[in-house]
């Protein structure tokens, strides 16, 4: 399930201006979800008109590789587009890059674009997505320095490629999936690496201590060094304003060649915002299960889209790669609807993966409902696999992780999906699952 570049042939049409004018379908935001919905209606509708916009000037394209092969450069960006820019072409998809929109008015159903055009639409999507959140200036003295680094974009994953030299010190702030993965490509490539976190372990915010124990022990065996339960206070600059050091609130001075600042994203809510349409800070723009918001013919989908999960029974918002693709081929569906029926519900059973060294990890179900978790197989750092299980103090499976080395997950996150999907009780085999007398596979 990991992102793979579409198979079908494509192009775009980098369009300079039209006259203002008028699109079936228009699309904000240039990344997985509007390009997954771009394609869903098409395969609906084969001659509505269809325009995206997007503020950036690349063709749209999976992240996921910006804090992997592609940082490493074991790949290229034209691996990294989620279809060949001709595919736009070929689908009749306008594909307006380097395009974003300012305004939005809901009752006249018209955009406005930073360029002074209006483009008025039948169906809308929002996706715009999130931004990287730098470290605050206010906070902490000198994160504006150049080389403190974001990674959120191809050009901040170019920017970083840049600093990879071997022997290159690098701190990495926040050891969380992002920063954890770059802290990763950084040590395959020869570099001195220090993570600081002011939590206790690696990935604190949804994974047990035993897991983050587990990734920290790794991660050390690696050559890679901790500063947790530890904050960033200042850092230290030289006379022409670039990073020097890090200074942790402990009193360690850090020495660095360049700092990243994986300290997380903030959604892009300006535009919907602005238009009246209901949105939290935190957790993005109202939508029903059918990702339209309370105004008829608006949707909203992937990192910005607050939507009721039927199947995990609560609202929220996913930031993670399979939500995003899942959200455009539903919101692409039900733009292209000519009836009701024809519409489609929100029935998927969240997935995230992340690649750290030669670790992948699967993780599936709901990161916020598990209280308790056990371990099945080894944590050790030489471990091959193994699976955490996080419980629902009723003792039903909220979250399953799979950890492996080089193996299809493909198997294991099915089984995950069948077992949260169906509220397997777990917790009475606990004991029978951690001693190997009973499988996973054996629960109902
Ligand atoms: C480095 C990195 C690594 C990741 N790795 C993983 C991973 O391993 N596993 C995983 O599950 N997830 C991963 N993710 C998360 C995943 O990539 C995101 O959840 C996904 O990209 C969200 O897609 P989106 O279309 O909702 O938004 P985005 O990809 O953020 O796209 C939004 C687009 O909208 C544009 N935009 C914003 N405002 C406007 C406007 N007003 N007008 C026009 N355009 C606008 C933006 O410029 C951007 O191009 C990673 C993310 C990053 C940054």
């Amino acid at each position: 399930m990991s992102p793979q570049p579409s198979s079908v042939q494509s192009s775009s049409v980098e369009a300079g201006p039209t006259k203002a004018d008028h699109a079936e379908y228009v699309l904000i935001g240039g990344g997985l979800a509007s390009a997954t919905a771009a394609k869903a209606i098409r395969e609906r509708d084969p001659g509505g008109r269809i325009v995206i916009l997007s503020a950036e000037s690349n063709v749209p394209y999976h992240r996921p590789p910006l804090s992997k092969e592609f940082l490493r450069g074991d790949s290229d960006f034209t691996e990294a587009q989620i279809s060949p820019k001709e595919e736009y072409t070929t689908q009749n998809i306008e594909l307006r890059l380097g395009v974003r929109a300012t305004g939005l008015d809901l009752p006249t159903k018209t955009i406005t674009l930073d360029s002074g055009e209006t483009l008025s639409f039948d169906k809308l999507c929002i996706a715009t997505g999130a931004s990287a959140k730098p470290l605050d200036s206010a906070q902490t003295p000198g994160a504006g320095a150049p080389n403190v680094l974001t990674l959120r974009t191809r050009e901040d994953s170019e920017t970083l490629r840049g600093h990879l030299q071997p022997g290159a010190r690098a701190v990495v702030i926040g050891a969380g999936y992002i920063g954890m993965e770059a802290a990763a490509v950084c040590r395959q490539k020869g570099l001195e690496v220090t993570i600081v976190d002011t939590n206790e372990h690696p990935w604190s915010k949804n994974t047990s201590a035993a897991f983050g124990g587990f990734l920290r022990r790794y991660f050390e065996a690696q050559g890679v060094r901790f500063l947790l339960k530890d904050g960033v206070t200042e850092i230290a600059l030289d006379r022409s304003g670039k990073a020097t050091g890090v200074k942790t609130k402990s009193g360690e001075t850090v020495p660095c060649d360049f700092v990243v600042a994986g300290v997380g994203a903030k959604l892009n809510l300006d535009l919907p915002k602005a238009a009246g349409l209901l949105t939290d800070d935190q957790e993005g723009v109202s939508v029903d299960a059918f990702l339209e918001t309370a105004s008829a013919d608006i949707y909203a989908a992937g990192d910005i889209a607050r939507f009721q999960d039927p199947v995990l029974e609560k609202t929220w918002h996913v930031e993670h790669w399979q939500n995003a693709e899942w959200h455009g081929q539903i919101v692409g569906a039900n733009m292209a609807a000519k009836f009701p029926s024809e519409r489609v519900a929100y029935d998927h059973l969240p997935y995230f993966f992340s690649d750290e060294f030669d670790l992948h990890m699967t993780l599936r179900g709901d990161p916020q409902a598990g209280k308790s978790s056990f371990v099945i197989g080894s944590m050790g750092t030489d471990t091959e696999r193994f699976t955490e299980v996080y419980l629902r103090p009723d003792g039903t499976i909220a979250m399953g992780i799979v950890l492996s080395k080089a193996e299809d997950e493909t198997a294991a996150s099915d089984l995950l999906e069948r077992l949260i999907r169906a509220r397997a009780l777990v917790a009475p085999h606990q004991s029978a699952l951690q001693a190997g007398q009973m499988k996973l596979e054996d629960l109902r």
